[in-house]
């Protein structure tokens, strides 16, 4: 009865009415926690899909609230991994969907099992390299994937259904250099256009689990402000010459891990210790000392000096944002003794 309510205005649109069955039985993976990842992930829990795997590395900053809808400033503030906050908010709104976060860093390596069993992936990702990643996987799992960037006042989408449209290599055969593209960390974004790129990407998922995307509707979305005329470029499914479409996945066998490394890091630097760390201990010694600003949580620590951030795992993972290399292995030397 209470289900029948909660779906109620949903399942009266009939093009949704008809589809609500097919979502809930869905897993959907949601790859990337940022603005659009955020709007994806609250839609696709208000639907009542059946599992909902979130996939994001990050924790939640004070800059991400601007334009980011599941998150808080407690969650900035207890700098909670983003798939811990939004598992917290996502499960507050509808009990019924069962909820996977997962905070990793997706890669060649890990993509299949974070993945599997997936109806659909969404990708609400900011590294292009990583995109060609999800793409190899799409097509080499056959399963569909709902594509979508938003910067400044720009908006674009793609729905990729393996063997019937085209796929993000037939359109744009090599992921653009590094720092070539426009970011919303560098350039900003109009934050209500990102619900915008994600009611087109569910209303394309929609056909897809329907079974009523075709070669002939293959298209690229597109959406520039002021002008507010969506454009739909026609597309003609699997181009021929298209490494991915003929089942060569350069992105997933390790031929391409050289530009992996510069493309993904972005300003950020990792390292895996592989041995536990005590995390409070470190949180301890770090408060005796001047100019650090920490922040723990159940799942990790935040340690803030000046520009860097360190975020510290127990399992022996350590991140550095705004710093390099270097700076990350003396803090290793310095506090962790190795
Ligand atoms: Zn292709």
């Amino acid at each position: 009865m209470e289900s029948a309510i909660r779906y109620s205005r949903l399942a009266r649109y009939a093009p949704l009415g008809q589809l609500l069955p097919l979502w809930q039985r869905s897993h959907c993976v949601v790859i990337g926690l940022g603005g659009l990842g955020s709007g994806l992930a609250m839609q696709l829990a208000r639907f009542g899909v059946a599992r909902l795997t979130l996939i994001d590395r990050d924790t939640v900053g004070f800059e991400n609230l601007g334009h980011q809808s599941l998150f808080t400033t407690a969650h900035a503030e207890a700098a909670l991994p983003k798939v811990q906050a939004a598992a917290q908010v996502l499960a507050a709104v509808n009990p019924a969907v069962g909820l996977d976060p997962q905070c990793a860093d997706l890669s060649r390596h890990n993509i299949e099992q974070l993945c599997a069993g997936a109806t659909l992936l969404f990708d609400g990702l900011d590294s292009y390299y990583t995109r060609y990643i999800v793409n190899d996987h799409a097509l080499r799992s056959a399963t569909p994937w709902l594509s979508a960037g938003v910067v400044r006042g720009e908006l674009s989408v793609r729905a990729v259904l393996p063997a019937v449209t085209g796929c993000l290599r037939c359109l744009l055969p090599e992921p653009p250099p590094p720092g070539s593209v426009p970011t919303c960390s560098a350039e900003g974004v109009f934050g209500p256009l990102l619900s915008v790129a994600n009611a087109i990407q569910l209303e394309q998922a929609g056909r897809i689990l329907g079974g009523t995307l075709t070669r002939s509707e293959d298209a690229l979305y597109s959406l520039c402000l002021p002008d507010w005329n969506i454009r739909r470029l026609p597309l003609s499914g699997p181009l021929a010459d298209c490494p991915a479409c003929s089942g060569r996945y350069e992105f997933l066998d390790g031929s391409r891990d050289a530009e992996a490394s510069a493309a993904c890091s972005e300003g950020r630097f990792e390292l895996e210790l592989g041995t536990a760390l005590d995390i409070d201990a470190l949180a301890a010694r770090l408060s005796a000392e001047p100019g650090w600003e920490l922040r723990p949580n159940r799942w990790c620590l935040v340690a803030q000096h000046a520009a860097e951030r360190y975020t510290i795992f127990p399992a022996g993972k350590l991140v550095l944002s705004g710093g390099d290399s270097a700076r990350l292995h003396a803090f290793v030397a310095e506090w962790l003794g190795s």
